[in-house]
C-alpha cells in the first residue's frame, strides 16, 4: 500500500529529495490540473522516508489518509496514468520555498 500526498502540499519538494525509488514527481508549475506533488502508487516501496521532512504534513500511508483527502488517493494514480507522469523536471525551479522559514 502506497504512501499519497494529499492537497495539503504546499510545494516544498523535500520529499523528492528523500525518496529512495524517486516516485514522487511535481505537476508542472502553473499547471491549474496538477497543482502538487505526486507519489507513483506502483514504484512507491511504504519506506515512509518522505512523512516527516514534509513541512505541512501533507503525506500519508494510504490507509490512514484523513476522510477529508481520501479524494487524493486515486489523484496521486491519475497523474501517473492520464496526466504528465514522469517528466524531466528541474527540482529547484519547481518547488516553492518560503524564505522566512
Ligand atoms: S514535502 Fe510535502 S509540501 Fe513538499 S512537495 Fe512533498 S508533499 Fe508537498
Ligand atoms: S514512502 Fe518512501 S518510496 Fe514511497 S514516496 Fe515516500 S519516500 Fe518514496
Amino acid at each position: 500500500m502506497p504512501h499519497v500526498i494529499t492537497s495539503l502540499c504546499i510545494r516544498d519538494g523535500a520529499c523528492v529529495e528523500v525518496c529512495p525509488v524517486s516516485c514522487i514527481v511535481p505537476g508542472p508549475k502553473g499547471d491549474p490540473n496538477w497543482p502538487y506533488f505526486y507519489i507513483d502508487p506502483d514504484t512507491c516501496i511504504d519506506c515512509g522516508a518522505c512523512v516527516p521532512v514534509c513541512p505541512a504534513q501533507a503525506i500519508f500511508p494510504e490507509d490512514e489518509v484523513p476522510e477529508a483527502y481520501r479524494k487524493d488517493i486515486e489523484e496521486n494514480r491519475r497523474f501517473f496514468t492520464e496526466g504528465p507522469g514522469y517528466w524531466d523536471f528541474n527540482l529547484e525551479h519547481e518547488r516553492v520555498r518560503e524564505t522566512a522559514r
